[in-house]
């Protein structure tokens, strides 16, 4: 019984924590200065490609603000 919420805990620790790291973005370009050039493709993070295959991410780094993004799919960066 208890079993469920201490899996349920874990999924949404899980989920939510690329984000920590990762600021996730829906728009175009960096959320933070919103430069949609100078932006370094950055490769997956391992724990993130086993845990989030299945996730349409993109991990971008910002070359004017140096922070670290995801981008979801949906929408294209340049
Ligand atoms: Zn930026």
């Amino acid at each position: 019984m208890y079993l469920i919420f201490v899996l349920t805990g874990f999924a949404l620790v899980f989920f939510t924590l690329p984000f920590l790291f990762y600021r996730p973005a829906f728009g175009p370009g960096c959320p933070y200065c919103k430069h949609t050039h100078a932006l370094e493709r950055q490769p997956r993070p391992a724990l993130m490609k086993v845990l989030f295959f299945y996730m349409p991410t993109r991990y971008y780094k910002c070359l004017y603000c140096l922070k670290r993004f995801v981008q979801f799919r949906l929408v294209t960066v340049h």
